[in-house]
């Protein structure tokens, strides 16, 4: 049975850089997202994780098309979103919505909650004529009581505004929706609210989530599996259970290293990464990793490694699990 209900393929994004030619084109590109390919489940949360940086968020604005992936395809239950047009796009994105990270931000200050809900249901043509009730249930289904439908967004807190966009993504009853760093703005001990929050309305109203984030500790909580992307690239993909029992790319070890334990009696080795993620404008030959992985090779600066089946669902883009290079180009 196909379970699938997000399919991306060979996804590129590049932005042009450097300097404009006599004809107005730009002698660079950087490669935000560089030929992605991975799957979502009807009903998982796959948490997307990596530097700040590393394009997670440039691909999960891709997957709905805000911003236009420069090749590739990404198909929602079978629809092929990179084909659709204006007007088919619309239609489909009221299935698939998007959380930012910054509620402050995204909520429009000049109008009240009521105002910015029916103005969602008006634009999806879901003003069926009982919309208040459909806002006060929402708000009881987000934790807010029903007098904040006349109030505006700056006479709520930070992780109530996170709430409301919540509510106004889930609104429209989306089957598929992009927690991008949806909890990173705020204060800790509102993340846990926050998180707990939406793994209840995940159940609740069966959505799937795409959960993008840089903080492994939050997306082992959240996700059923995980995927880990390093400068525009995804380098391994397991279940949460198998990513953390035995992880398997470098990167992802150094990650994992970095996670705190709450135990000071406690003390494990700590990987660090030497220098900074290099530029996505950059041209590294080989695999993106080399210049800063403690465990590279001679083939690693010469051929980019592909994504491999190490355990079964278990992928690694390593040249270490890579059994088909001859011992001399190691
Ligand atoms: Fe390190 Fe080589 Fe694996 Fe890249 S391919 S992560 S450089 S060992």
């Amino acid at each position: 049975m196909n379970n699938e209900i997000l399919t991306i393929d060979n996804l590129t994004k590049s932005f042009p850089t450097g300097k404009r030619t006599l004809f107005g084109k730009m002698t660079n590109k950087l490669k935000a997202v560089n030929e992605v390919s991975l799957t979502i489940n009807k009903g998982e949360v796959l948490g997307l994780v990596g530097e700040s940086g590393c394009g997670k968020s440039t691909l999960g604005r891709c997957i709905l098309r805000l911003i236009e992936p420069t090749s590739g395809n990404i198909y929602f239950n079978d629809t092929n979103v990179t084909k659709l047009s204006s007007h088919e796009l619309k239609k489909i994105r009221k299935n698939m919505q998007i959380i930012f990270q910054n509620p402050y931000s995204s909520l429009n200050p000049r109008l009240t909650i009521n105002d910015t809900m029916m103005e969602v249901l008006k634009v999806h043509h879901m003003n069926s004529g009982d919309e208040v009730s459909t806002i006060c249930r929402f708000l009881d289904l987000v934790g807010l009581p029903q007098d904040a439908i006349y109030r505006f967004p700056y006479e709520f807190s930070g992780g109530q505004l996170q709430r409301l966009a919540i509510m106004r993504a889930l609104i429209l009853n989306p089957e598929f929706l992009i927690a991008d760093e949806a909890v990173s703005a705020l204060d800790v001990s509102i993340q846990a609210q926050i998180l707990n929050l939406l793994l209840d309305l995940k159940e609740k109203l069966s959505i799937t989530m795409l959960f993008i984030t840089h903080d492994l500790s939050v997306v082992e909580y959240v996700s059923n599996r995980i995927a880990v992307m390093y400068l525009g690239n995804i380098v391994e993909i397991a279940d949460t259970e198998a990513l953390f029992n035995n992880t398997l790319h470098p990167y992802t070890k150094a990650l994992i290293s970095a996670i705190p334990i709450p135990n000071p009696s406690l003390s494990k080795e700590r990987i660090i990464l030497e220098g900074d993620l290099p530029s996505p404008a950059m041209h590294i030959q080989g695999c993106r990793f080399s210049n800063r992985c403690k465990e590279q090779m001679k083939i690693c600066h010469k051929i980019s490694p592909k994504m491999i089946e190490v355990e079964h669902q278990h992928f690694v883009s390593c040249h270490l699990y890579d059994t088909k290079y001859s011992e001399e180009l190691i």
